[in-house]
Order: structure tokens, then sequence, then C-alpha cells
């Protein structure tokens, strides 16, 4: 549960070093305070991202874009990080060297890893639909939660959502819809999308349900610009 899990006091505290070593900033490590620092930062996160489909996917299409898979499961977690690996080796340390996993709880830790305004995407794909009501509140998307999508978010960004469960689809997009940061992207602009195609069909939520021959519902929410004071 939660407290076996270690997450960064604040974003600057956060060590990233060792999920990209290829982007560290060399001029960094000779800086006496905090952890050494990258070239870049994090601006793609796959919320819940499972055994890690969409990560591998995305990673050599944003080859020089830093994207971060956060799951709350320990197994998981270390497949993901060992198949990143695995990968990065086959390529001779060319490629992948820009994604990576975190075992995390999504719901609670996130602004102690990412600044306001960092990330320009966010994706919940094929998150646990929580039917019954009462486990609602466990669900990934709600409004507080949406509120701390939006502290992350730039204005630009995108949250792509995409589910199986048509009730879920319809709580997402009832609940981003009610946000004041967010106004949906229309159908013509999600569908030339490239990352909604790699959504759709490259994890393994996403491969399971195709062979099922369900549905799937997809969902693109844009950060809009805070409103002057
Ligand atoms: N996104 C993947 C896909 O499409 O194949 C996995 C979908 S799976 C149904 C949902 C995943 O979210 C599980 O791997 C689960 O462990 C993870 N998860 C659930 N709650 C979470 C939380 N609060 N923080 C991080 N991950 C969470």
């Amino acid at each position: 549960s939660d407290h076996t899990l270690v997450y960064p006091a604040s974003p600057s505290a956060m060590d990233w070093s060792p999920h990209y070593p290829a982007f560290v900033d060399e001029d960094s490590s000779q800086e006496a305070a905090g952890p050494p620092r990258l070239r870049k930062d994090v601006e793609i996160v796959d919320i819940g991202c499972g055994f890690g489909g969409l990560l591998v996917a995305l990673a050599p299409l944003f080859p020089e874009t830093l994207m971060l898979g956060m799951e709350i499961r320990t197994s998981v977690t270390e497949f993901v990080q060992e198949r990143i690996w695995a990968l990065r080796n086959k390529s001779d340390g060319k490629q992948y060297q820009n994604a990576a996993c975190v075992r995390a709880n999504s719901m609670k830790f996130l602004p102690n890893f990412f600044r306001k305004a960092q990330l320009g995407k966010i994706f919940i794909c094929f998150p646990d639909p929580h039917f019954k009501a009462r486990k609602h509140k466990a669900r990934i998307v709600s409004t507080t939660l949406n509120s701390e999508y939006a502290y992350a978010l730039r204005p630009g960004g995108v949250v792509y959502t995409i589910t199986d469960v048509q009730a879920l689809h319809e709580w997402m997009v009832r609940h981003f819809d009610a946000h004041p940061s967010f106004e949906r992207v229309p159908r013509d602009e999600e569908q030339a999308d490239p990352c909604v195609a790699v959504m759709t069909r490259e994890t393994e939520e996403g491969k399971k349900v195709e062979r099922n021959q369900g549905q799937k519902f997809v969902a693109l929410f844009r950060r809009l610009e805070d409103p002057p004071w």
C-alpha cells in the first residue's frame, strides 16, 4: 500500500538521472545541492501505464520528449522498467532513452513529481472502471483529480482518455466538461492526432478489447489558458 511508496518531497527533489541516464545534464553534476539535473523535463505522462505498451510505441515517435509511466503495482512497474532497459540495450542505447516508469499512486502524488504547467500530454488509457457507485471515488478522473491534471498541464496541453466502458467514458466526459480548465477537443482534430491511433492500438488493454471485439470510446480535453485575475 501507499506507505511503501517512495516519492519526492517536491519536483526539484526528484532524481530522474537513473531513469533517463542519456538525458543527464553533465554540467549539473558539479552542483552541490540537489540531484543531478536533466537537459529536459518529463513532458508526457501515462497514468496507470500497466505493461507499458503505450510508452514503448510513443518513445520512437517523440525521441526527444521525455515520457513517464506511473504505475501503482510493484511487479508491473518492474516489468516495464526491464522492458525499457532491454529495448535500450537492443538498440545499442540509441532508442527508448526517453521512456521510463516509476511506481507511484498518481491519485495522490502527482504534484510531488511535476511542476505547474510542466506537462504537454497526459494519457489515461483504459483506467479501472470501479463500477459500483460507492467505488466511484476510486476513479482516476474526478473533479479533484482533474484540478491536479490542470495544474500539471500547460495551457494547450491535452489529456487523452480511452476506455471500453461506456459509462466510464460518459463519466470522464462529464467531469472534464464541467471543469473550467478544460475543453473537449473536436472530433476531426482527435482523428488527426497520431497519438490517438497509438493509444487505440498499442496498449495491452486496447489489444485485449480488440480481441474481444469490444468498443473503444476516446475523448481528448485541452487545457485552457487561466482567465486573467
Ligand atoms: N493503461 C494500461 C493499458 O491501457 O493497457 C493499463 C490499464 S489497467 C486496466 C489500469 C492500470 O492502472 C493497472 O495497471 C493499475 O495497476 C493502474 N492503476 C490503478 N490505480 C492507479 C493509481 N492510483 N496510480 C497508478 N496506477 C494505477
